[in-house]
């Protein structure tokens, strides 16, 4: 018997449907390995019955344990949270829905068991399923965000990875209020073993996201690991401040050897709207930047953690 640790933290929001199938599957895969294993649910304020599903699974079972939130803080607060909460030798964060299939679990711990890698991370071999255009936006956020950050982000990489010690510490050392997991992986490097599974669908119940919602979200890993945007902007307002200058000068000597037709008024008014445009696209993106700040600089907590059947838990943080 190997007397390794385990931990799964299982981010849960309005999942009553999904969280019944996902024990026994998990369950059934678990007891199978020769780990002191428990599954972390994380009851991220569900409006149905969830967190009564968790207990009673609490009270059969003592490898499970949850946290349960105080309201929505979002899937990331909830990841957060276990992280805060595991203190094993390996963690793996996995969602409710099955669609991280946990008969990954014994191949995933072998490879981290060789040595060899620190992590091991799952990636959609394919995009079955998904429409086109949402496949489309995906490609080039991936694209944008690998060639402007310092993160490295694996195309198609789902939050599901199997961690050592050391890796979680290093999140954990990462303590921003803005988070985005995928980037901090990136971020903190390690050496992670990138392993491909078919993708599935959901057991039951529905996804939170939609378009715009990921949009959002990739939006926000643009801007929390790239100052690209800004060093673009003040690139467009140096460009436009040369040419301005330039065309300046060619209006004064033409006025000088020509005299002053009045003409022209209405490309005029077309350059002053186009600037002020610019100019207003160049406040938001600052505005975004310092809108993230204003968020770091309260130093809100990322959880508040109102009920539990764990000890020594980190209640708010
Ligand atoms: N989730 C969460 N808080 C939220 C939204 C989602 O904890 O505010 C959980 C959800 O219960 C699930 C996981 O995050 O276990 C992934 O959510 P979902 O399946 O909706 O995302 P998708 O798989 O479509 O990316
Ligand atoms: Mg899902």
């Amino acid at each position: 018997m190997c007397n390794k640790s385990l931990t799964i933290i299982v981010p849960c929001f309005n999942e009553e449907e999904a969280i019944g199938v996902f024990y026994q599957e998990v369950t059934k895969v678990l007891c199978g390995l020769p780990y002191d294993y428990t599954i972390l649910f994380v009851n991220d304020g569900s409006k149905d019955g969830t967190l009564a599903f968790m207990k009673q699974l609490a009270q059969q079972d003592e490898h499970v344990k949850y946290l349960s939130f105080s309201r929505n803080f979002g899937k990331e607060a909830a990841m957060y949270a276990g992280f805060c909460n595991a203190h094993s030798d390996y963690t793996a964060v996995m969602d409710v829905d099955l669609q991280d299939p946990p008969e990954c679990l014994p191949e995933m711990l072998k490879v981290l068991e060789s040595g060899e890698y620190d992590s091991v991370a799952a990636r959609r071999g394919d995009r079955k399923g998904e429409p086109p255009v949402r496949s489309f936006f995906s490609d080039m956020f991936y694209k944008i965000i690998n060639r402007f950050s310092d993160a490295d982000i694996m195309p198609g990489a789902r939050d599901f990875r199997l961690m050592k010690r050391d890796m979680v510490d290093a999140v954990l050392s990462m303590c921003e209020y803005n988070r985005f997991s995928k980037g901090i992986f990136g971020w903190i490097g390690f050496r992670t073993y990138w392993m491909i599974y078919e993708n599935h669908e959901r057991s039951a119940g529905k996804s939170k996201w939609n378009f715009w919602k990921l949009m959002k979200y990739a939006l926000e890993g643009i801007i929390n690991f790239s100052q690209a945007p800004l060093s673009f902007v003040s690139g467009c307002g140096l460009f436009i401040t040369v040419v301005s200058f330039v065309m300046l000068i060619f209006i004064i000597v033409r006025r000088l050897l020509f005299g002053d037709p009045v003409a022209g008024w209405a490309s005029t008014v077309c350059v002053v709207i186009f600037i002020g445009g610019i100019q207003l696209l160049c406040l938001g993106v600052i505005g975004q930047y310092i809108s993230k700040m204003y968020l770091e600089i309260k130093n809100r907590p990322h959880f508040i953690i109102s009920d539990t059947n764990a000890k020594d838990v980190i209640k708010i943080k």
